[in-house]
């Protein structure tokens, strides 16, 4: 049936098309790209047609496990329990060449920083799309899917520790990460209105990774009822985040001994340590003589805390406290652009 035209998109940055058939999909996450010419919304039609759900994913081009697990539903020829509305962003910067490789394009902002106002330039006026089509389908819950750039098991990522942000999360992993962190991403300005999680579903291009997205997905959108009204028991949650990142100019480095041209170099197996505590006095890397700490670490007050948790000691970086690090990655091009890792506190530890 042809989708509910109830949204005006008419010269905007987000393209509504008619619910796809399993037929037009194309036979992998690549063909189903191509496909699409811009960041695109569609509805599939549930068997409860009264409620909806919102699934987006593709902020970050580089991410592709919602795509996949997208792709192989609908593959599928599914009919949800309810109607889900699913909206693809990064389209442009997942298609560049290599495909998946981008975040975004590199004449643009972070997609999923830029969803609070002012709502400018691509990213910002597209942000402001999504949220307006969101906010217009009244949806029961929304999980925005993601992948991290290094080692990290499953998780998500809430504003509330409420029973419905952690039951969608349980569909997916069993950890949380509760964010009071003001970064402009999607969950983050639609906390208030609706239950609304970020899972990152583990690294991108580990099959496995595809294999969680594609299982919460089909957990998200089959069940009758989703589960929002009792905490789940035997969750890990984690809290206050910081945001650790190299200072501006800092040149950094991963690699297994001190590199020439580096004021910091990081082991390259530092991601290896995620969702692990690590003890005051910990070696992450190694930097240039006489330099002062590298690297910031701010909570949501903003204030740098880097030297609380960190300390240089004969021209190494160590842990200064026992942390608990999240998201760390290896990648250059993430680090310089986001952030190194961000570090958790476990609440029950
Ligand atoms: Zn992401």
């Amino acid at each position: 049936m042809g989708a509910r035209k109830v949204y005006d998109v008419s010269g905007g940055p987000l393209r509504y098309r008619d619910a796809p058939r399993r037929e037009d999909v194309g036979a992998s996450a690549e063909d189903f790209l191509a496909m699409l010419d811009g960041p695109t919304v569609f509805r599939i039609p549930g068997r409860d047609r009264t409620r909806t759900r919102a699934l987006v994913t593709l902020l970050h081009g580089n991410e592709p496990s919602g795509l996949r697990a997208l792709h192989s539903w609908l593959r599928s020829g599914p009919t949800p329990a309810v109607d889900v509305l699913c909206v693809v962003a990064a389209v442009a910067a997942a298609r560049r060449p290599p495909a998946f490789s981008h975040r975004m394009l590199p004449e643009e902002r972070d997609l999923n920083r830029c969803f609070r106002p002012p709502f400018v330039g691509t990213g910002g006026v597209l942000a402001e799309a999504i949220v307006r089509m969101v906010r217009s389908s009244r949806p029961e819950a929304l999980v925005d899917l993601h992948n991290n750039t290094g080692h990290n098991p499953a998780y998500g990522v809430a504003m509330r520790a409420g029973a419905p942000e952690l039951g969608l999360v349980t569909l997916f992993a069993e950890r949380v990460v509760l964010s009071d962190l003001t970064l402009g991403a999607l969950t983050e300005v639609l906390a208030d209105e609706l239950p609304a999680v970020t899972i990152e579903c583990g690294r991108a291009g580990d099959p496995a990774s595809d294999a969680i997205a594609l299982a919460g997905l089909t957990r998200f959108v089959e069940a009758v009822r989703l589960p929002l009204d009792a905490v789940p028991s035997g969750f890990q949650v984690f809290e206050e985040p910081m945001r650790v990142g190299v200072r501006p100019g800092v040149r950094l480095a991963f690699a297994e001994a001190p590199a020439v041209d580096a004021d910091l170099t990081l082991t390259s197996g530092v991601d290896q340590h995620n969702f692990s505590l690590l003890e005051a006095g910990t070696v992450l890397g190694w930097v240039r003589p006489s330099i002062q700490l590298p690297i910031e670490a701010r909570g949501a007050a903003g204030d740098d805390r880097a030297s609380d948790l960190f300390e240089i000691v004969d021209d190494r970086l160590r842990t200064r406290a026992a942390l608990v690090p999240i998201m760390m990655t290896t990648d250059i091009r993430i680090a310089v652009q986001d952030c190194l890792f961000y570090v958790v506190r476990d609440r029950a530890g």
